[in-house]
């Protein structure tokens, strides 16, 4: 037996996994590295066992040594084939998982500056892997890539032209996601899954996808992912007369304002507690509450303009640890969308129930799993260059 590794870099961790390889690949251990920088933590789940450890000051590519040594003991004499890696900037130019040669990641580098605060965390990974697995093949699979091919409508701003030509677009994020959720869809449901969805993936990041036929349509998040829905810690949709008020009546500099707008907005700046949803709906201060229900009045927009932009909706999903686990904020979202053939049955809301829609639009609460799209774009690609 031998094994696919998984890397989902983000900017302050790594997580990772071990699939055996085949056709589905099939889960063998997971975990992640989180509080990259002076103190960081591992936590692995291997089979039958948590192990969690203090790494101390470890930077992305120092992580990406530290998980093999930990990951060692458990591949016994067996060899990772193939490795994935969840990349957040594909640009215009990658709509499918691709091999990662160094062409591709030069062309990668190129995409910097269209996501200057994950891209280089990413290709840090990417050529830490390459070092530690010489000739094993590397594939990319980018978080952008589920929407390319967004009509002009859903791919612009309107600033001047040039600036499209340039790459100043709606390129939408979270892709592994929809693209996951769209195959399990179309796995359970196949009668609805080439209809109209609005699928909301809620975590610590969050934003929501129209699809229909399978194909995405409209994305929440557009030329970074701070865009679109409120988050853990980044703003959401944002006047961009702020940004100038902040600028130049407050003297705020680019990189304080990257902070404001990326780690100190969100449900954490609103409530001024926290940015984790758990401790919110746990909170009886006014700001807690009021960010709650910013957040799924936001959420709710949403969902009524991804259904105008898709001229109509058969089916909403929720996903990712609010979308799978808050009854609150599902009910909160759904109750006030009556009009438009969404209601949902309390008591299999409140259990997490996989379906809990009761009208005409069909609503879902299905978890979300983005390594297993890397680990099958790996299985796709590994054999055929093995
Ligand atoms: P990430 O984007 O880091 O993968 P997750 O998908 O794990 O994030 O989502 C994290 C969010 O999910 C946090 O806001 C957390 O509070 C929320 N969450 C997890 N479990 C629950 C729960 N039982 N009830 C409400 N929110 C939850």
């Amino acid at each position: 037996m031998s094994f696919y590794f998984t890397l989902n870099t983000g900017s302050s961790s790594v997580k990772f996994a071990l699939y055996k390889a085949q056709e589905e690949p099939d889960l063998f251990l997971t975990g992640r590295i989180e509080r990259l920088g002076p103190s960081a933590r591992l936590i692995m789940d291997v089979p039958h066992e948590r192990v969690v450890r203090e790494l101390g000051a470890i930077d992305h590519a120092s992580a990406v040594v530290s998980i093999l040594s930990k990951i060692e003991p458990y591949l016994e004499d067996k060899q990772i084939i193939g490795i994935g890696h969840r990349i957040v900037h594909g640009g215009r130019a990658f709509f499918k998982p691709e091999i990662l040669t160094s062409q591709v990641i030069q062309e990668l580098e190129q995409l910097i500056p269209l996501a200057p605060l994950h891209q280089p965390y990413s290709l840090a990974t990417i050529r830490a892997a390459i070092q530690a697995f010489p000739g094993v093949v590397q594939v990319g699979c980018f978080d952008t890539a589920f929407h390319v091919g967004h009509t002009f409508v859903n791919d612009a701003f309107a600033i001047p032209r040039h600036f499209y030509e340039e790459g100043v677009r709606r390129y939408g994020f979270h892709g592994l996601s929809f693209d996951y959720i769209c195959g399990e869809m179309r796995k359970r449901y196949p009668e609805v899954a080439d209809g109209r969805l609005v699928i909301a993936h809620l975590g610590n990041g969050a934003s929501m996808c129209g699809v229909e036929g399978g194909r995405s349509i409209n994305a929440s998040t557009s030329f970074s992912a701070v865009d679109g829905l409120p988050m853990g810690t980044r703003c959401g949709r944002l006047d961009p007369g702020v940004m100038l008020y902040l600028m130049q009546e407050k003297g705020l500099s680019a990189e304080e304002i990257t902070s404001l707008i990326y780690l100190r907005s969100g449900l954490l700046g609103l409530s001024e507690e926290s940015s984790d949803m758990r401790v919110l709906e746990n909170s009886e201060e006014l700001f807690a509450k009021q960010a709650i229900n910013y957040y799924t009045y936001q959420v709710r927009r949403e969902v009524g303009a991804m259904a105008a932009s898709l001229e109509g909706i058969d089916a909403l999903i929720f996903s990712a640890g609010i979308g799978e686990n808050s009854a609150r904020v599902r009910s909160s979202v759904c109750e006030p969308l009556e009009f438009l053939g969404i209601t949902i049955d309390q008591e299999k809301n409140k259990a997490n129930a996989i379906e809990i829609g009761t009208g005409s639009v069909r609503v879902f609460v299905l978890p979300t799993n983005e390594e297993q799209v890397i680990a099958r774009a790996v299985a796709e690609v590994s054999p055929k260059t093995q």
